[in-house]
Order: structure tokens, then sequence, then C-alpha cells
């Protein structure tokens, strides 16, 4: 696997920032030449929007921050097994590498579901790694879901 500095432990602090805003715990980076360009976590209530994923926070605002529509030679960090979205954007951002969490066997679109860059309408495949800060990110969503049911 690819050096990843850290990057992982960004986008884990995006989840807990997101947890304490009372949103689902999911965070994102986006890297490029080693850099984060952009973080985020998930910002669906704040906004009213359901498109407010980490992901497409993080590609929304890496594109503007670099002024260009496509990320080729980004790589994206994410807490979470991407949805079907996601992934599509994913793809169509052009993203070199993908680094998830933990799966996501409910909802997740790159090993579980429709599996999306597997299929044949699918025009660009990042590298895709998975299980890096698996276990603190599934403990975050874990916790997150819990206290709501408790509470
Ligand atoms: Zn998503």
């Amino acid at each position: 696997m690819p050096n990843t500095d850290g990057f992982m432990d960004a986008a884990l602090a995006e989840a807990r920032d997101a947890a304490a805003r009372g949103e689902v715990p999911i965070g994102a980076v986006l890297v490029l030449d080693g850099e984060i360009v952009a973080r985020s976590g998930n910002r669906t209530r704040a906004g009213n929007d359901v498109t407010a994923h980490a992901e497409i926070a993080v590609i929304r605002e890496g594109s503007a921050a670099l002024g260009q529509e496509r990320l080729a030679g980004a790589d994206l960090y994410v807490t979470l097994e991407p949805c079907t979205m996601c992934a599509a954007a994913i793809s169509f951002a052009r993203i070199r590498r993908l680094y998830y969490g933990a799966e996501d066997p409910k909802g997740g679109a790159v090993d579980n579901g429709v599996r999306f860059f597997s299929q044949p309408t699918c025009h660009h495949t990042p590298e895709v790694y998975s299980g890096l800060g698996e276990t603190e990110a599934a403990s975050l969503l874990t916790g997150f879901f819990k206290g709501k049911r408790e509470g």
C-alpha cells in the first residue's frame, strides 16, 4: 500500500467533528501531492442536503480550491465505504486512489451493493485500498447510532 501519512487520521478527526455536530460520523480528506486540499465531515443535516456526504463535500471543495473540474492525481480518504452516489462522483472526478476505512454492507457501493467501479458503465476506476482506520471508523458509527436509539 502506498504511504498514507496519517491522512486517514485526519478523515477520522472530521468524522468525530461531524458526530459532535449531530451529523452521521463520516469524514473525508482529499490529498494532492502530499497535501490535504479539502477536508469535511457529513453535512446533510446542516445543509438540509442529502447529497452533502463527506466525499461529495471534499470533491466540491477540492475542485473549487484548485479551479478545476476533475481531480486527476488526487487521492480521497474516507472513513466508510462510499455509497453509489459518492462512488460515481469519485469516478467522474477521476480520483487516482480511494482509501476507505470500514466496509458498509448496507449502503456501500465499492465492495458491496452495486460494486460501481466494476460495472461496464464506469469509465474511470480508482485504485481502492480498504481497512485503514477501520476499527475506529466503525466504532464511531456504532456509537452514534446506539446513542440515537437510546436517546
Ligand atoms: Zn455517499
